[in-house]
């Protein structure tokens, strides 16, 4: 039976309650984060911290922990939960309030840490690829609400996402209000383009990926050059290997978009190379 950390107690499961009046239930008014174990370590703890208060700091939220407190108590739930390899889902809301927007009448902000295990991908995925296509719902506008916030509010990745199901794919292409690539409903995209390896930068409308960075860190050492920089979906549709990355899924290899297929519709080498790369910085 998990133990659910809530504001400073770890409970049962069953007993891990807030307020029906919450911000974060009414409003989707908070942030979140999810973060790896492995080998009963918290992958890039420090990186997953920093961010958090970064969302939390862009909504003018309080988080009422120090970051060194909020480590504590992330490490603290995954030992209560005996969590080997997992995942930790960390959540801050605004707290109880009233039925208005007014955050001046939220009391108590909610810190909310559940250590978990995840379902990934099937492996047959992993060697197989994921299918892609295009979503008609855009990624947030950077002037309603920066992309680079990790917020409660995933209705459009929601419906992006319903997109990609309804035609049988996993995972949907998001693009920025300009047309231009901007990542999937929960992770970011890659792709491969004669040698060189290429993503969207913050500046497309993304969140930046904690595993879009180590990947990135991972192709510099290996010596692959890199481009971060506005792409279209043409980019894509004519590239040699498409791949994802996200905290969940890892590194995976994209085959084919809108029906288009990338490459020679398998997982290209370089995808192929950064994945046993991160396996082994994650695994190490
Ligand atoms: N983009 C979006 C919209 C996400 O929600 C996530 C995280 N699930 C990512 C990208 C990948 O980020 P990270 O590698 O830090 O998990």
């Amino acid at each position: 039976m998990p133990s659910i950390y809530i504001n400073g107690q770890l409970v049962p499961k069953e007993d891990a309650k807030i307020s029906v009046y919450d911000h974060g239930l009414l409003y989707g008014d908070g942030v979140f984060e999810g973060i790896r174990v492995y080998g009963g370590k918290v992958f890039l703890h420090q990186e997953h911290t920093d961010r958090l208060y970064e969302s939390a700091r862009a909504i003018r939220l309080e988080i009422p922990l120090t970051k060194d407190q909020m480590q504590a108590a992330v490490e603290q739930t995954v030992k209560a939960n005996n969590l080997q390899d997992g995942y930790v889902r960390l959540v801050v809301t605004r707290g109880a309030g009233s039925l208005g927007l007014d955050i001046r009448r939220t009391s108590q902000p909610q810190v909310i840490i559940i250590a978990d295990t995840i379902t990934m991908y099937p492996k047959q995925v992993y060697e197989d690829g994921l299918r892609l296509v295009t979503a008609s719902t855009i990624r947030n506008h950077s002037q309603a609400l920066s992309p680079r916030i990790k917020s409660l509010n995933y209705l459009n990745n929601i419906m992006a996402k319903i997109e990609g199901t309804d035609q049988g794919c996993e995972e949907a292409l998001m693009l920025n209000h300009k047309g231009e690539v901007a990542e999937c409903t929960g992770d970011n995209v890659f792709i491969v383009y004669r040698g060189v390896l290429k993503t969207p930068s913050p500046e497309s409308g993304i969140l930046e990926g904690l595993t879009r960075n180590a990947v990135l860190k991972l192709a510099r050492d290996a010596g692959i050059p890199i481009y971060e920089g506005p792409l279209t979906r043409h980019d894509i549709y004519v590239a040699d290997e498409c791949f994802l990355t996200g905290t969940a899924a890892e590194v995976i290899a994209v085959t084919s978009l809108d029906g288009r297929k990338i490459g020679d519709g398998k997982p290209g080498p370089i995808t192929r190379q950064l994945l046993d790369l991160f396996r082994k910085l994650t695994r190490a």
